[in-house]
């Protein structure tokens, strides 16, 4: 099972990291922004599991984003914890109207907030978020952490395994080189760009075998893309 990525959104330096940190202890994976762009910018790149979001950023409030992330159908199903210094009750009407699924008010303690988390991944989970992402026979089980093509398990390494499921998650969109390596390597490991290439090699070489590699593109001079459309 892959660790959950939780998104934060929360302007104030020591409070992201405390929270980064203990998010991470309790083997989380995190992705950080500092203002409603930037977590425009990371949704449009990675998938988070949950989001947590402080009400007072400063360009759009978290309020705002908030509803944004609800009215968009890709992004709709994440589920959000808000995070306020405010306690007011009408407040907190507010937050939860605007779609978030929780709320929780500073300061609380790093052991209620991964409980809070858990207990919203766990509804959100039963909520039937099938994490099955489908095109014509090749399909992607998230929960099961498989790729089948009409049912047949298509034989993967890890890291191909991760690249599919990327791609497939991230259809129609062309991906630098230096791109991939940051959203499947992250930025800490040093990791040549030919990698990449390596490891769509092996990948075509997989999908080969069930008739399903041309999803999987090369888009010249600029790097690869999944596209389920015939050029
Ligand atoms: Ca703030």
């Amino acid at each position: 099972m892959s660790e959950k990525l939780i998104l934060i959104v929360e302007d104030e330096p020591a409070i992201r990291q405390m929270i980064a940190f203990a998010l991470q202890r309790s083997g989380f994976e995190v992705c950080e922004a500092f203002d409603a762009r930037q977590a425009r910018e990371a949704l449009a790149n990675q998938r988070p599991d949950l989001i947590l979001i402080d009400w007072m950023l400063p360009d759009t409030s978290g309020l705002e984003l908030t509803r944004s992330v609800k009215r968009d159908r890709h992004t709709r199903e994440l589920p959000i914890i808000m995070l306020t210094a405010r306690a007011e009750e009408a407040d907190k009407v507010t937050g939860l109207d605007s779609g978030a699924d929780d709320y929780l008010t500073k300061p609380f303690s790093p052991r209620e907030l991964i409980a809070r988390i858990h207990a919203v991944l766990r509804r959100s989970g039963a909520a039937g978020l099938d994490h099955i992402v489908e095109f014509d026979a090749l399909k992607l089980d998230q929960q099961g952490q498989r790729i089948t093509v009409g049912g047949q398990t298509v034989p993967l390494g890890p890291t191909e395994y991760r690249m599919l499921e990327f791609f497939m998650t991230h259809p129609e969109r062309v991906f630098s080189r230096d791109q991939l390596l940051d959203r499947l390597w992250g930025g800490n490991v040093y990791v040549e760009e030919r990698t990449i290439d390596v490891h769509v090699r092996r990948l075509r070489k997989s999908l080969e075998k069930f008739g399903v590699e041309r999803f999987v593109q090369t888009v010249r001079g600029s790097g690869y893309r999944f596209s389920a459309k015939v050029d």
